[in-house]
């Protein structure tokens, strides 16, 4: 079975790891997959992001990486992916995620889509937060990978 995982990853962070770990030893290969949305402004250009992740996954060996564009389930079925992976840190996640599962499951019958939690630790953890505490010259080693640390130091001219 591939499962496949999908989101901006701008950047990643040790959560995002967290659930590809744990989501890697329930499926036979999983593909994250980067979304390329030219709507939504990045920090880290696509190529960035791709150099962060390969980076970070050496220790997960069935694991692919990849970026699309377009309706995620017509990408899923041309991946032969049967499984769409989501990670979930509190209620407020719910709501967006679930609206998204149901309208995937209406839109391609064959792909459904399974959540998990990252270990408690990353509760509070997302891309948005990391980018946030960096620009103001915060640590974030504690919560992102060496590389994307090196990389948001940099971005914020430290
Ligand atoms: P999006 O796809 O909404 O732009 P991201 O790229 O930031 O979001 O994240 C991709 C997926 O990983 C989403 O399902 C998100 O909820 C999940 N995720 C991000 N950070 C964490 C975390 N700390 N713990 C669990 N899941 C997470």
């Amino acid at each position: 079975m591939i499962a496949l995982y999908p989101g901006s990853f701008d950047p990643i962070t040790n959560g995002h790891i967290n659930v590809m770990e744990r989501a890697s030893k329930l499926f036979d290969t999983l593909v994250v997959s980067i979304l390329i949305n030219q709507n939504k402004k990045s920090l880290f250009t696509l190529e960035e992001r791709m150099e962060f992740l390969k980076g970070a996954i050496g220790h997960i060996y069935n694991i692919r990486i990849e970026s699309f564009q377009g309706l995620l389930v017509d990408y899923a079925k041309e991946i032969n992916a049967g499984v769409i992976v989501r990670g979930l840190r509190a209620v407020s996640d719910f709501e967006y995620e679930m609206q998204m599962a149901l309208m995937n499951n209406a839109l391609e019958k064959d792909v459904d889509t399974i959540f998990l939690c990252a270990d408690g630790d990353f509760t509070f953890l997302s891309s948005s937060v990391v980018k946030e505490v960096a620009s103001f010259g915060g640590d974030v080693s504690k919560f992102v990978p060496s590389n994307v640390k090196l990389a948001l130091d940099k971005k914020f001219g430290r």
